[in-house]
């Protein structure tokens, strides 16, 4: 294998073997940008790393190649004593983890090129400072050392010459700083620090390598779902110096605001600065704009690199540059992270600048990004105190309890409340704190900081910079212009305008949420600024294009008239499954207790009667909500245990009732009855079908009420739609037994009425039994409708009810699984099903039209996976139906 790759080698197309990082450097020099000379070591060594425990022996012999190319091209050798080149050794997988892995910079220093490099630079301060950097970071990522260690004695001399920044150290002070720092990697590591270039430079290789696999690496790829076997590549670049003096500095930049999609210039720019200072958020930042008086040329070849890469790309790019006395170079681009608004916003924009198509523009959206947005904000009307404003980093509207550190907000969280984490600054570290917070605030840093970055990433509400704040952990206390919060005090922040509010401020829906609720036109009447509109109209165009290319039909399930309204508003274009043993849940779970336990067929016939109703009028008013859209209506599947008493609490009432001198006879005879109903596995029991063929007269009532319901619409005049669903069949048997009955009920109530009441009758397939089966069931049946709930927990034999809080949490950890198989459909299992059903089914009925209505319905990868099988439609709760809407157009387009 070909381990080594210069960056005028690659390009963008590389990511799975350059990673993002380094495949976009290669596009970048392949298009003329300045990129400082470098190569990039492929994913691929990165496995064999974690495979043998070693790199593999090619991949020395590969960089020496390389890195002698680019001695020669520049005239200077890795670690000289005279002009010495030095590099930079960054980490780079296929997606990016922010700040999750290592960077080794100033590789190449030692005590004999540290003195070329203040030559050449004319700086010996600069030179200093550079070697001590790297000691620092290389002891600390390469040799595993504790950083405090290196901090301590950095402060240490502060304290000794009276300094109180760093730059007020003088190259003398920075010398004695190396040298104590050299002590502790001697003390620390029982190894002198390296002092050959070339060793530096493996130990740092193998340490990037290293850094794949660290816990924290780990939990950030389970959280975003990134695969541990991908590994990450290896970039070696050229080091360029952002802190040789004020004509010297670094920044990062968007050629598009992230946050809101606004066009114009948006970054940050740090003088006389090393990267690591601005993504790190230790110094403040400025307005990248302020760079065009600090340095007009390299600010114009800046604005110039940037339009080339959106043309380039033809999306929103981030980049990091440096400028090194005067020279502008661009380290880094990517494709940027961006909020949902700025997502829709971007898309749009860019179709009106003839740079995308309107289905590339919704496939840039995602179903997850809408979400974002119908999530409430704050009540503008609302009286609110305003504590401190700081930089909106990640919007949304988040009310919590103040705890400052990963074990507070875990202990907090678990206790069941919402709590905002608050820093000074966040690092990696802080991962676990900011997954479980709903808002993260931050006194320091830019809109670029690793807590802005990560936020947006997780949708999580985030106010970074506010500098007010000063967060004192050893008080435990937060001091804001003389007020004092502690944790467990409520703030409200609002990640939108970067306002922090004291207490509890009330959410109202977003104006996105009105929308797609209730129309274009009050969703513009919701919103409260110009920004807000573009934003709407955005979605809408997104949204309308989504509907018009989507093959799929999108569905609620919905069991009551109210849901079903709801669903239609947003978009619904039918009921995929109305579950009728929810009409039987609260008050009248006695009525099918009645019907399950009734003694004889006259007692089962007056319960039944009972029902009826009952039903019709729950059908009236759901069929009529629903007026001339599809309707499934599913039979009663209810596992018994439901609907019945619990067998031990009605045995020890009837025990104590009995010691106490003598219990109801009724509830004697409830308690027989109950034992003799008991299941071990009632999920896997008397429900469904079996029931429905188990208790006569139960299914021909609700088939009865779906056909009266239907004849009194109808005689009113409407257009209702019912198709009438039967669950859990594992053979076509028991779908055919039912059918029969059905239809003569249908031909009954018709007649009786003088109508022809011809409704579809269909089933649930969801037992691997009926997929396996589907060619014969399908002739009983006139519709399919996947039920991924239970098919999935017949298919792993998951206790659905159960496993998530058992043993998934293993599961993910070990990487048995990815994702919870009841999110996101397991494609190569019960996917396989799937399609076997699709396939058998339509063998027998070439047109035979087909559905899911498990919880997967609603589900962005699983959307997409229905779409490539070729489902008809696909139906969620009513409040994903947007989303739906959505993912099924980006699966078409
Ligand atoms: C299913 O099993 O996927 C389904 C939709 O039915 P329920 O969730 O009601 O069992
Ligand atoms: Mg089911």
């Amino acid at each position: 294998a070909k381990y080594v790759y210069r960056f005028s080698e690659g390009d963008m197309g590389q990511k799975d073997l350059l990673g993002g990082k380094g495949a976009n450097l290669a596009e970048m020099a392949r298009i003329g940008l300045p990129v400082p000379p470098g190569f990039t070591i492929t994913t691929e060594a990165c496995r064999a790393f974690m495979r043998d425990g070693q790199v593999p022996p090619e991949l020395r012999v590969e960089v020496t190649m390389a890195l002698r190319e680019i001695e020669d091209t520049l005239g200077r050798r890795l670690g000289d004593f005279h002009d010495p080149l030095l590099v930079s050794v960054r980490s780079g997988a296929k997606f990016s983890m922010p700040g999750m892995m290592e960077t080794v910079l100033n590789v190449g220093l030692n005590d004999a090129s540290v003195k070329g490099l203040a030559e050449f630079s004319g700086d010996e301060r600069f030179a200093w400072d550079s070697y001590r950097r790297l000691i620092q970071m290389f002891g600390k990522t390469v040799l595993d050392i504790d950083g405090e260690l290196f901090a301590g004695a950095l402060e240490a001399r502060k304290r000794a010459v009276g300094a109180t920044s760093d730059v007020d150290l003088t190259a003398d002070d920075l010398r004695e700083v190396v040298t104590a720092f050299k002590q502790i990697v001697l003390e620390a590591s029982g190894r002198e620090f390296p002092q050959h270039p070339r060793e530096q430079l493996e130990m740092a290789i193998a340490a990037v390598f290293g850094s794949w696999d660290t816990e924290r690496a780990r939990l950030y790829r389970r959280r975003e779902r990134i695969s541990n076997d991908l590994g990450t590549a290896v970039n070696v670049m050229t080091m360029v110096f952002g802190n040789l003096g004020e004509t010297s500095g670094t920044g990062v930049a968007f050629t598009r605001d992230p946050s809101t999609g606004h066009a114009g210039i948006y970054g940050d720019y740090l003088a006389n600065a090393q990267g690591e200072d601005v993504v790190a958020g230790i110094r403040n930042t400025l307005p990248l704009a302020q760079l065009e008086t600090i340095d007009p040329t390299s600010y114009a070849a800046l604005l110039q690199a940037m339009r080339r890469l959106e043309t380039h790309y033809r999306d929103l790019c981030d980049i990091e540059f440096t400028i090194e006395r005067g020279t502008l170079w661009m380290l880094q681009t990517r494709v940027g992270k961006r909020t949902a608004a700025a997502a829709f916003r971007v898309a749009t924009q860019l179709v009106d600048e003839n740079l995308i198509t309107m289905d590339e523009a919704i496939s840039r959206t995602t179903g997850a990004q809408l979400s974002q947005l119908l999530f409430p904000q704050f009540d503008a009307d609302a009286p609110k105190e305003l504590v401190t404003t700081g930089l909106a980093a990640s919007p949304g509207a988040a009310v919590g309890e103040i705890v400052l550190d990963n074990a507070e907000a875990l202990e907090r969280t678990r206790a069941g409340a919402d709590v905002v984490l608050v820093r000074r600054e966040t690092n990696p570290d802080d991962l676990q704190g900011m997954i479980v917070a709903t808002g993260v605030l931050t006194a320091r840093g830019g809109k670029t900081s690793h807590a802005a970055v990560v936020a947006r990433g997780m949708g999580t509400t985030a106010v970074v910079g506010a500098e007010a704040l000063d967060v004192d952990l050893d008080a435990r206390e937060v001091r804001v212009d003389g007020r004092v919060l502690r944790p467990g005090d409520v703030i409200a922040l609002d990640g939108s305008t970067g306002e922090v509010f004291l207490g509890d401020v009330p959410v109202i829906d977003s104006p996105v949420m009105r929308y797609v609720s209730d129309g274009l036109e009050a969703g513009l009447a919701a919103c409260g600024d110009e920004a807000m509109v573009e934003l709407l109209r955005s979605v809408d165009r997104v949204m309308t294009h989504a509907d018009a290319t989507r093959r799929m039909g999108v569905r609620a399930n919905a069991d009551t008239a109210e849901d079903a309204r709801r669903a239609r508003a947003r978009g619904a274009e039918g009921i995929g499954l109305c579950r009728t043993e929810h009409q039987f849940l609260g008050e009248r779970r006695e009525c099918i207790e009645r019907v399950v336990l009734a003694e004889g067929e006259a007692e089962r016939g007056a319960a039944i009667e009972a029902l009826l109703p009952l039903q019709r009028d729950d059908f009236v008013e759901l069929l009529d909500a629903m007026d001339g859209l599809p309707t499934t209506i599913r039979l009663l599947d209810p596992p018994l245990h439901e609907f019945l008493p619990d067998l031990t609490e009605l045995a020890v009432s009837v025990a104590l009732a009995d010691a106490d001198g003598g219990a109801d006879l009724r509830d004697v005879a409830l308690l027989a009855a109950v034992r003799r109903m008991h299941e071990q596995n009632p999920m896997l029991g008397l429900r469904g079908v079996r029931l429905g063929l188990k208790i006569p007269g139960l299914f021909a009532l609700q088939i009865r009420a779906v056909a009266e319901a239907t004849v009194e619409l109808r005689r009113a005049g409407r257009d209702p739609r019912p198709e009438i669903m039967v669950p859990l069949v594992g053979s076509v048997r028991e779908l055919q037994l039912v059918r029969d009955e059905a239809e003569a009920i249908l031909a009954e109530v018709g007649a009786a009425a003088g109508l022809e009441l011809a409704l579809p009758i269909g089933c649930m397939i969801e037992l691997p039994r009926a997929a396996l089966t589907a060619r014969r069931i399908a002739e009983a049946a006139d519709f399919f409708s996947f039920g991924t709930n239970d098919l999935t927990q017949t298919t792993w034999g998951f206790s659905r009810d159960d496993v998530e809080g058992a043993f998934f949490a293993d599961y993910l950890e070990n990487g048995v699984l990815t994702i919870s198989p009841f999110e996101t459909l397991d494609a190569d299992g019960v996917g396989a099903l799937v399609a076997t059903a699709v396939s058998g089914g339509r063998a027998t009925k070439p047109g035979l039209h087909m559905g899911v209505c498990g919880e997967h319905g609603g589900d962005p990868e699983s959307i997409h996976f229905f779409h490539d099988a070729g489902l008809d439609y696909v139906s969620c709760s009513p409040f994903r139906v947007p989303i739906a809407r959505l993912e099924a157009g980006r699966a078409a387009a």
